[in-house]
């Protein structure tokens, strides 16, 4: 089920260190240096979107029991759990991974 609003966010792209022009000339050090750890997994968050539902409809075309819609006015994609009967499609088709599949409780 979505838990958010479905608008792309985008985060800001981590600008890299590079060698200054001086440095270059005096030898062959690489040019430009490499990620931190930290910055390395917000650069893949920035690159994959992980998680985050960008409204591709693709689970609403394909859920047979035509549960998922989409609302007009914010852009969210709504599941109705009253007629959804668990079978995982529209998790295992997103691209995103935005749909996660639980267990109802007392099931
Ligand atoms: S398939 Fe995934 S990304 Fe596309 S609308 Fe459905 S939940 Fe969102
Ligand atoms: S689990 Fe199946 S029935 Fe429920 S919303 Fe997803 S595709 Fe539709």
């Amino acid at each position: 089920m979505m838990t958010k609003e479905c608008k792309k966010e985008t985060a800001p792209k981590i600008k890299r260190k590079t060698l200054s022009v001086k440095a270059r000339k005096k030898g062959f050090s690489p040019v430009e240096y490499g990620l931190l750890k930290e910055e390395a997994i917000k650069e893949a968050e920035h690159c994959l979107g992980l998680r985050e539902c960008e409204s591709c409809e693709i689970c609403s075309l394909l859920c047979p029991d035509l549960c998922i819609t989409r609302d007009e006015k914010t852009g969210e994609v709504l599941i109705d759990l009253d007629y959804c009967k668990g079978c995982g499609i529209c998790a295992s088709v997103c691209p995103k991974g935005a749909i996660e599949m639980a267990l109802e409780e007392g099931k």
